[in-house]
């Protein structure tokens, strides 16, 4: 197996001259644009674009560091689209919202990039998935030379890290991410569907936002942290290990990884990266604090089936929606795979209010994650916690 090479480089603000310094010298670290690219090519940028909201909530890749990364590629010579297919629905409407509050309206216009509007899906044929046969993608992608991932650095509810691989998801359009995740509901299929994805369309480069990440609760509703990282590589799966590394995340711990090295992408060792650019010591972070991720079927042939139901019930994580703060959007509802929630006429609340059926639920997270107002927590029971250690 070549040894994969991961370049970090530091930022310590959103200053586009500084990031743009940096990215500069991530893709100089690489061996520069003329060994991936030709000019003349199109360029597709997959940010992370999860849910509306404004840049320095810290949840979408930052529109400083997509424009740097943009704007290299322009002076290069190539033309550069921008796109992701947040949760969701997949519609223009949506897109457009989430362009203009995330920053990249502003960026595509100052600097001449592309929106992509395009919200038609296609469906492929996998060669060498393990769980996937096809796939069904933007049709977007079907239209440029290259795919680069711009993932952010963050925490994950039921991966406990979402970074290069896991961005590549969002490839997949709209709802269509929904079905996947009911049908693979058990974190090792899953994750060997993540890795699927992105080998299906395995981004050209992957840069990962690492100036500002998020720890805890994420990939929306976890603490920001500093770390003034930008993280690159031509090996989405190096970079990952990488990026775990730096924060203090056991990369052997992170399901994608831990398929990525099952299937030779990757060998596991820390030796068998070459790493360019700031030396990781450098960063001397304390360790994110990161979310403790169980699987759905985790009582299942452990404990006599009758008693499966129960405890999944009471000892798996689990979504609790704060009625204060939710407003009723019913976005939860709409997005959850399994379909267990409802919205309930609730004392004291003149607009119905979601309950999830612990039963059907296959702990995705998904309405933690696209709730826009963080009404919903995971909550996880100390009992739980000990027997999962078992
Ligand atoms: S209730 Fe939440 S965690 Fe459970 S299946 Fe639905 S979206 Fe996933
Ligand atoms: S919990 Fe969040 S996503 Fe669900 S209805 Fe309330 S505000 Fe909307």
């Amino acid at each position: 197996m070549a040894k994969p090479s991961v370049c970090i480089e530091r930022s310590e603000s959103y200053n586009y001259k500084e990031v743009r310094e940096g990215v500069n010298r991530l893709i100089e670290g690489l061996g520069g644009l003329s060994m991936y690219f030709q000019p003349g090519e199109k360029i597709f940028l997959k940010m992370n674009l999860l849910i509306k909201k404004r840049p320095e909530e810290g949840v979408t890749t930052h529109p400083i560091f997509v424009q740097a990364v943009g704007d290299a590629l322009k002076e290069f010579g190539c033309h550069v689209i921008i796109g992701d297919s947040p949760g969701g629905p997949f519609t223009k409407g949506l897109l457009k919202a989430i362009y203009k509050t995330c920053g990249v309206e502003k960026i595509a216009e100052e600097s001449g990039f592309t929106l992509n509007y395009n919200t038609e899906g296609v469906t492929k044929k996998v060669n060498n998935g393990k769980v996937l046969q096809e796939i069904t993608v933007m049709k977007a992608l079907e239209e440029v030379e290259h795919v680069i991932s711009l993932s952010k650095l963050k925490t994950h509810g039921m991966m406990k890290y979402t970074g290069a691989v896991k961005n590549m998801y969002g490839i997949i359009p709209g709802l269509i991410k929904a079905e996947y995740h009911f049908k693979m509901p058990a974190i090792e299929t899953f994750s060997d569907m993540l890795v699927d994805v992105c080998s299906f369309k395995e981004p050209t480069l992957s840069f990962m936002d690492g100036i500002v990440g998020m720890e805890g609760e994420g990939p929306s509703s976890g603490d920001l942290r500093k770390v003034g990282a930008m993280i690159a590589s031509s090996n989405p799966y190096a970079l990952d290990f990488i990026a775990c590394q730096l924060v203090g995340i056991d990369p052997l711990e992170v399901p994608t990884i831990q398929r990525s090295i099952e299937r030779n992408f990757l060998s596991g060792n820390h030796e068998d990266i070459h790493i360019v650019g700031s030396s990781m010591e450098s960063f001397s972070l304390k360790p994110f604090i990161t979310p403790a991720i169980t699987d759905v079927n985790f009582f299942k042939g452990r404990v006599p089936e009758f008693l499966v139901g129960p405890m999944s019930r009471f000892l798996l994580p689990r979504p609790v929606f704060d009625h204060e703060i939710c407003v009723s959007c019913g976005d939860c509802g709409k997005v959850c795979p399994a379909q267990v929630i409802s919205f309930k006429k609730t004392k004291g609340y003149t607009k119905g209010k979601p309950y999830a059926d612990l039963t059907g639920c296959i702990r995705c997270f998904c309405c933690q994650e696209l709730c826009p107002v963080k009404a919903v927590r995971i909550k996880r029971s100390k009992i739980g916690a000990r027997l999962f250690k078992l």
